[in-house]
């Protein structure tokens, strides 16, 4: 027997629309690229995101296409979103911080059809747009009187194409499970990976990130949204902000400590969400300031383990709660939270504090274990550790264009590369990674493409990257060489064999020679025997 409830469809256009009919007034307040403040409403967003919706339909874009944006978070970033995925149309977040290989790769196999950018990204599409061949049309992000002078094909200011629209268009009307948004990882080996949200995933991790459980987001809370939205899915704020009312604070490319702070007081902001460096940067500036942090009653960090200073300095220091999040750009993202709950809250503060640092609980639509090398269930000990599985319906169970093949298990579970243990109440906690990535500031760096650049070197015999603890970055990396029967060299000469050929913010800190590079059983380089030498050593750069 089937219940007698009504169909209707989890589509993505319905949180705006809510929005607009529940909170017109409620304030989205951007930083500009020029450093000045503008302030929309939901109301507004809604109606522009319409008329965005309709030029872009008269432009031929239909349901299924991909548009690059390659931006900030401001207001008109929202807009693009919601008159995107209203038709149907697919948000394809851009990471600025990829370099031109990427970019290209990236947008190519995505396929895009237009890019929208904000002022700050024309030089570097400029430069790389022959590159982007199936790029019919840039959008520049700016007010008629800012439009700048560019090379970029097809230019077109943003307001002059949102005068081509005239709001009439019908939203949703596609089956829930239509795709909505595309944010590549380069947080696997191999090319950087295409994942694809639904509106149903979208929906339901937006709803779960507004729960008590998780970021409790009430109409009341001024959000400051610090975490890039070009960032695993702007960590689902985009829309759990919209379904709940939260006015949003949108800081554009100003993310320093000083920058920061001035929104979070200025606007009120009682709560916001980053990764560690940013928060970190925060705290340096109100201790050399002496300002305080009135009106912030909670921070969201993930991306990175929260280090443990940063959650005691807002504990004592600050009076702001710390949620510590972890997740991934697969897992739409939030995939577990760390909240007291009632059987650590009698605890002393030390003792609370190492369940807070874990990366928490899952919340209902996402299910975790934990298995060791035979893909065996490994005990919720808080001892044994093993690969972190997570399933649930706003994970990935496929990369855009089958890229990286099967990726899930026979029982539907996805391999996150993390490796962790579960405590018998239930506190999931990341120990290691077994994925050969490196992640400085929230981003990635490809140990294997640094190593493959290295070993170029004409004195190189074998070379070998790892991530070394960094208290600003989290992670940096580490150089090891072992050279050539009687060759010499200096970390120097690697560093200047090495510009030119990786992105500037992935020159090694530091670079080791040795007289060994420990293998595994299949010939590979022992990335764990590595660690494990070098556990004690401490880069230059700390
Ligand atoms: P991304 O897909 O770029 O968001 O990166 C996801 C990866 O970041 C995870 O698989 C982890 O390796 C790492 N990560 C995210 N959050 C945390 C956290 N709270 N603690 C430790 N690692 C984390």
């Amino acid at each position: 027997m089937q219940g007698l409830m009504q169909d209707w469809p989890l589509t993505c256009d319905k949180i705006i629309t809510h929005a607009k009919i529940n909170y017109p007034g409620r304030e989205i307040i951007s930083r500009q690229v020029d450093g000045s403040i503008t302030r929309t409403t939901y109301g507004e967003i809604y109606d522009r995101a319409r008329q965005l919706s309709s030029a872009l339909q008269k432009r031929g874009i239909k349901l299924g296409d991909r548009i690059g944006t390659m931006a900030w978070n401001n207001a008109r970033h929202l807009e693009t979103w919601y008159g995107l995925i209203g038709i149907g149309a697919i948000y394809h977040t851009l990471n600025p911080r990829l370099f031109p290989e990427q970019l290209k790769y990236i947008v190519g196999h995505a396929d895009d059809r237009m890019i929208f950018t904000d002022l700050t990204f024309v030089p570097i599409l400029e430069a790389h747009q022959d590159g982007l061949p199936g790029v019919e049309c840039f959008v520049i992000m700016c007010d008629r009187d800012a439009m700048p002078e560019t090379s970029l094909r097809n230019a077109v200011c943003y307001e002059d194409l949102m005068a081509e629209g005239d709001g009439d268009v019908s939203w949703g009307r596609f089956d829930e499970n239509t795709a909505c948004g595309l944010c590549y990882t380069s947080g696997t080996t191999g090319n950087p990976k295409g994942v694809l949200y639904s509106h149903r995933s979208n929906m339901l991790i937006g709803m779960t990130a507004a729960m008590g459980g998780a970021l409790n987001a009430t109409g009341s809370d001024v959000c400051l949204m610090v975490v890039p939205m070009f960032h695993a899915n702007a960590w689902a704020l985009t829309f759990t902000g919209p379904m709940a009312g939260m006015k949003l604070v949108m800081p554009g490319p100003m993310m320093d400590g000083k920058s920061i702070y001035e929104l979070l007081e200025s606007e009120k902001c009682t709560f916001s969400a980053a990764v560690p460096t940013v928060w970190l940067m925060l705290l340096n500036y109100l201790e050399e300031s002496g300002k305080k942090l009135p009106h912030l009653s909670r921070v969201l960090i993930g991306g990175s383990a929260c280090p443990r200073a940063i959650m005691e300095t807002f504990d004592k220091d600050y009076g702001v709660q710390v949620i510590h999040a972890w997740g991934m750009t697969e897992t739409s993202p939030l995939g577990t939270v760390s909240h007291i709950e009632p059987e650590i809250a009698h605890l002393p503060y030390e003792e609370q504090l190492s369940y807070r640092l874990k990366q928490g609980k899952p919340p209902l639509i996402v299910e975790m274990k934990i298995t060791d090398d035979e893909g065996c269930d490994l005990p919720r000990d808080g001892k044994a550790y093993g690969t972190l599985k997570v399933r649930g319906p706003a994970i990935s169970k496929a990369y855009f264009g089958g890229e990286g093949g099967q990726i899930l298990d026979d029982g539907g579970w996805f391999d996150t590369g993390d490796v962790a243990s579960i405590d018998p109440l239930g506190y999931m906690q990341i120990t290691d990674r077994s994925k050969d990535v490196i992640k400085s500031g929230g981003e990635w760096i490809s140990s294997i493409d640094l190593e493959n650049a290295a070993i170029g070197h004409p004195k190189a015999a074998e070379c070998a990257v790892i991530g070394m603890p960094h208290p600003k970055w989290d992670e940096r990396p580490l150089l090891i060489v072992l050279l050539k029967e009687g060759e010499s060299a200096t970390p120097e000469d690697f560093k200047e064999f090495l510009t030119g050929k990786i992105a500037k913010w992935w020159m090694p800190d530091d670079v080791v020679f040795v007289d060994d590079i420990p293998h595994g059983p299949t010939g590979k380089i022992s990335k764990l025997d590595l660690r494990e030498q070098f556990k004690d050593y401490v880069l230059p750069t700390v």
